[in-house]
């Protein structure tokens, strides 16, 4: 019998935190089928990784993909930094399921941001149909689907409106959830500082999540507040598991936001830390910046949402709501995170724009647009620029200290992800954030080589075994026989980002190969025209 493939002559770091060691690894039908010190048979293709470090393939717990998937399936930014296996739904947003006379207003709102939407032909509606759909659109690395609140909320329950479920409403977004569970939905997530999410009651939640049990599905949660309130948001995330009896909750992005707040990461490890010391499982992600990026509208008060985005819109061309906004977001609003009030109008950055009019100021602050443009003041440039980009914006908050990001990296229950999306090298879809393309490399150059933050080894594990524990990933995540063949080769001397605010649009370097269900996706620093990703389903 020969071998698919061979890789030969590098470090095995294996993804269990033990320290390296050296092997031979042969790969035969996806599978890594034997690791020896030596293979003497032949293959029809070896890698000689010579100086190099061999590893599991990175699983990023966090990543929004599915926003461009349909439109675009390369995920270059992903497979260049070494993820082979992605979990999408973040946020409270999939996008399944979608309510049959809803399509439209879907596609819509989707278009606001990626306009390549405008011509898209949604053609699915349940959760099945949407992963059976992504399953033949194909993808170089592997898919976790979750599923998202927004999206449940909007199909079956209050949709827009600041009100509970009615219990005929709730009935039918549990249905939504069973559907997507049963169809291989891993949990479900929730986006709490967004609207519609933002809407919800703890109750709302805990009753869904309820419904996730039943599965054994996990719960993700960006929380409701990540500045001042949030003690108040983790344990918010700690009732919900507690009370739907759900196996575990996993906090998205974990940050420190705004300046007043910084240093507040020593108590929310400490409260994470206590919570699994009484048998309540909750662990977290990060990406390693300093800044934010969300929507240009998610900074507005949760009220001009009501009713959906194109009330929204209609509304803020008014002075008089836009004084009221202004006003809000200077005296705050209880309960609500408030990103301008935390972290002042020069800490927001418009990353990308969709009207020609403003495109040549991606990438600039709020501050220097207004200046720039000659405008009255920074209000006058946010105004302008939602109501003539509808909505459509996005932006970068410079909101978070160095301190309280290495703080949370080295935390006990911390994995990597990217809050991301695979996306082209294409510098004309704007200025997106450069954990899009860097988020691991980062993390293994500058935080593990420079900074000694980590050991390889450590750092290695929580990118890898760790997250595919929490997800219930049980032949992914290490490099053992008969585990599949997700593979990085890097060099630990020269791995690092490229990507910067300024400039995104950039590969890392150091990461020669990547290979994926033993496919070679990244075959000396160029990608592949190849599809070996699978949509991976919950295990039952
Ligand atoms: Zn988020």
């Amino acid at each position: 019998m020969s071998y698919d493939l061979i890789i030969r002559n590098g470090r095995i770091i294996d993804g269990t935190g033990n320290p390296w060691y050296h092997s031979e690894i042969a790969i035969k039908n996806g599978k890594i089928i034997k690791i020896r010190t030596q293979i003497e048979r032949e293959a029809s293709r070896e890698i000689d990784a010579t100086g190099m470090i061999i590893c599991p393939g990175f699983i990023d717990m966090h990543s929004h993909t599915d926003f461009i998937l349909p439109i675009f399936n390369k995920v270059e930014s992903f497979v260049r930094q070494g993820i082979t296996t992605n979990v999408i739904g973040m946020c409270g947003n999939s996008f399944a399921p979608i309510h049959p006379d809803r399509v439209e207003e879907f596609r819509k709102f989707y278009t606001r941001t990626i306009p390549l939407y405008a011509d898209y032909v949604f053609t699915w509606n349940s959760f099945r149909e949407y992963l059976e759909k992504i399953e033949k659109d194909q993808c170089p690395i592997n898919t976790v689907p979750v599923v998202g609140f927004e999206n449940v909320r909007i199909a079956g329950g209050p949709g827009y409106e600041n009100r509970p479920p009615t219990p005929d409403e709730l009935k039918k977004m549990k249905e939504y959830i069973v559907e997507a569970m049963e169809a291989g939905a891993f949990g479900m997530s929730t986006g709490l500082i967004y609207a519609p999410q933002v809407f919800a009651k703890t109750e709302e939640i805990v009753e869904l999540a309820k419904v996730i049990a039943q599965y054994g599905g996990l719960y993700f949660s960006h929380i409701r507040d990540e500045g001042e309130f949030i003690i108040d948001a983790i344990n918010e995330l700690i009732k919900i598991v507690e009370k739907s009896g759900c196996r575990g909750g996993h906090i998205a992005h974990h940050k420190i936001s705004g300046k007043k707040n910084w240093g507040k990461s020593r108590d929310t490890l400490k409260l994470i830390e206590e919570t699994n010391n009484r048998g309540i499982s909750i662990t977290y992600d990060q990406y390693p910046y300093n800044r934010g990026f969300t929507s240009l509208t998610a900074i507005i008060p949760p009220w001009i949402h009501e009713g959906g985005p194109d009330v929204l819109l209609e509304r803020i061309k008014q002075i008089s709501t836009q004084k009221r906004i202004k006003d809000d977001i200077e005296k705050g609003i209880k309960g609500w995170e408030n990103f301008v009030g935390n972290n002042g109008l020069e800490s927001i950055y418009i990353s990308s724009v969709v009207s020609e009019k403003w495109k040549d100021i991606e990438g600039k602050s709020l501050t220097e647009i207004s200046q720039i443009k000659g405008l009255k003041d920074e209000w006058e440039a946010m105004f302008s620029i939602i109501i003539d980009d509808e909505g459509g914006s996005t932006i970068t908050v410079e909101s978070m200290r160095e301190e309280d990001i290495q703080r949370i990296i080295t935390g006990r229950y911390h994995m990597v992800g990217t809050d991301g999306l695979g996306i082209p090298n294409r510098p004309s879809l704007g200025k997106y954030h450069p954990r899009f393309y860097g988020t691991y490399p980062r993390i293994l150059g500058r935080y593990v080589r420079e900074q000694k933050l980590l050991t390889m080894e450590d750092a290695i594990r929580r990118m890898t075994s760790f997250p595919a524990m929490r997800l219930g990933l049980t032949d992914r995540g290490l490099i053992k026989e008969n585990f599949w063949a997700d593979i990085v080769i890097f060099n630990q001397d020269t791995v690092i980002d490229k990507a910067t605010f300024e400039n995104p649009h950039q590969f890392p370097e150091g990461i020669p190969y990547v290979i994926v269900n033993g496919v070679i996706v990244i075959d000396n620093n160029k990608q592949k025209r190849k599809f070996p990703g699978r949509v991976l389903r919950r295990p039952l």
